[in-house]
């Protein structure tokens, strides 16, 4: 595949790796994967089609039935994903600007991203070796036991706002209990996950056990989620997409663990600490230009603080400084991934306009003193959004907040889950009573007390409602990747 790279950045891996090997696409077409913070094309990446997903599964299926891999001593699965880890770790730089250069995000995430998929890599590693059945004595002469099973081939599918960690999530607990895979990375951002298709290779895993399919979701990702030799689907994306997903898998019923979008609230009520408040919320609206599947989108705050509140968030809206994250010095906030997610953002913006929302600031795109083709789009709030307007309802995934005033908890509480969502929250008060009883009142998978993005990788991760089934991180993850087989023994004669 022919690529055309900024001087920081060199894509190497472009093309399908499948049963070990490096190839170019049975479809023989390429997509341009552009650097959203510059318009320009960083790779041409290979377009893979149906036939190229029905050789990556048939070799993740031959790799399941005779690699070895499946009924490995769980210690040596785990050696390979530390070798993996180590590698993440040795190739850690390059992988940063790959992912900073794909996405348009901050090197610093990058890197702290890159760490977090070499831990995450470690941690599952580690947890290979520790999964065990149980027994049971069913009376005399009967001797009852668990297996714990690999379900087979795995598609991992991922969106593109955290590239390398999100694949990770799906890879690493996949490959530890025993599965082969096929990942097929977002056709925005695919260049991290290629790489480590890579160093899995070369970190000794065998050839077929993970393959990567690079293409289009209509294309690759619909033939993946619809083929049946796919036992199991792990997703993260769009609750739309997520609803193909599981459609797909209803026809031969096959498992899905589905990790998908977010309205996610803070409720701050007039005792909060409103300097970390506002750091925090800014976090949580402008990290990753906001495209983060737990931006914390609204912010639902006690009337008697409302207009500090609202004035401190649009003082930290106005400071963030947007520009090239490689290229620009002291930039807090990149592009968007693509002009399309900007008209996506924008139409959100007007939308709210037009149905009475309050624009406090921000509200269009930055063109002007920007690199032509580039797809910035300024910090936007908006005051008092009513729960019936599309700006309270529905995932923007892109820098835009809005401010809703409440009189009290109860109210708080009827905000913060009237929305089809539940991903996660944030609770802001001093009061430890409040803290708990709101956190328990809330509809979602998460929420942290004065603080956001306070998730810890040993804790699950994953969402109610609408934002998915299953879990993300932490041991509970293990559970997804696997089926338990009773077996019961009679003896004869009975011990
Ligand atoms: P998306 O749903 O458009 O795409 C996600 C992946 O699905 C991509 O690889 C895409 O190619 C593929 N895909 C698209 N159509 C498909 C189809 N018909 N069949 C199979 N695969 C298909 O989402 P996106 O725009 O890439 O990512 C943004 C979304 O992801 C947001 O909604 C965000 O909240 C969500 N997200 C959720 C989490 C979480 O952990 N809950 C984390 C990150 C992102």
């Amino acid at each position: 595949m022919s690529t055309t790279v900024p001087s920081t950045v060199v894509p190497r891996y472009t093309g399908t790796l499948v049963d070990g090997e490096w190839g170019e696409p049975r479809t023989r077409r390429t997509f341009d994967d552009l650097e959203p913070a510059t318009g320009r094309r960083l790779a041409a990446v290979a377009a893979a089609g149906p036939e190229d997903v029905d050789l990556a599964v048939a070799a993740a299926t031959r790799a399941f039935r005779t690699s070895g891999w499946a009924r490995a001593n769980p210690t040596e699965r785990g050696q390979v994903l530390f070798r993996l880890a180590q590698l993440v770790r040795e190739r850690a730089e390059e992988l940063a600007l790959l992912e900073a250069a794909d996405v348009g995000k901050l090197l610093a995430d990058a890197r702290a991203e890159v760490e977090l998929s070499a831990s995450l890599l470690e941690y599952y590693a580690g947890a290979a070796n520790k999964v065990l059945g149980e027994t049971y004595q069913a009376g005399p002469g009967k001797l009852a036991y668990t297996l714990i099973e690999p379900l087979g081939v795995v598609a991992a599918i991922v969106p593109w706002n955290y590239p390398l960690p999100l694949a990770v999530l799906k890879v690493a607990p996949a490959l530890a209990m025993g599965n082969t895979v096929v990942l097929k990375p977002a056709e925005e951002a695919p260049l991290s996950a290629l790489l480590l298709g890579q160093l899995a290779l070369e970190a000794g895993l065998a050839p077929g056990v993970l393959n990567v399919v690079p293409g289009l979701g209509e294309e690759a990702g619909q033939a993946l989620i619809d083929h049946r030799d796919v036992a199991m689907i792990a997703f993260t994306g769009s609750t739309e997409v997520g609803r193909k997903v599981m459609h797909a898998a209803a026809e031969r019923i096959a498992k899905v663990e589905l990790e998908l979008g977010g309205k996610s609230p803070h409720v701050v009520f007039p005792d909060a600490d409103l300097g970390e408040l506002t750091r925090h919320v800014a976090l949580g609206l402008f990290k990753n230009a906001g495209q983060d599947c737990c931006a914390g989108s609204r912010v639902l705050v006690h009337g008697d603080i409302f207009a500090e509140v609202a004035e401190r968030l649009k003082e930290a809206a106005e400071a963030q400084k947007l520009g090239d994250p490689l290229r620009d010095e002291g930039v807090t906030m990149g592009p968007l991934i693509s002009q399309r997610q900007r008209e996506r953002v924008h139409s959100y913006t007007t939308g709210a306009l037009a149905d009475g929302g309050s624009l406090l600031t921000g509200g269009r795109a930055l063109v002007e003193g920007f690199p032509e083709g580039s797809t910035f789009y300024a910090p936007t709030l908006f005051s008092g959004a009513r729960p019936d307007m599309r700006i309270f309802q529905e995932e923007v995934f892109g820098p835009v907040g809005v401010i809703v005033p409440f009189q009290d908890e109860e109210e708080a509480v009827q905000l913060a889950n009237q929305v089809p969502y539940g991903l996660a929250a944030a609770v802001w008060t001093n009061d430890l009573s409040t803290a708990h009883r709101v956190a328990a009142n809330i509809q979602a998978g998460m929420v942290w007390v004065n603080e956001y993005y306070a998730h810890v990788m040993e804790m699950p991760f994953g969402g109610f409602k609408q934002s998915g089934t299953g879990k993300d991180y932490s041991l509970h993850a293990l559970s997804s990747y696997c089926q338990i087989k009773e077996v019961t023994v009679r003896l004869s004669p009975p011990a």
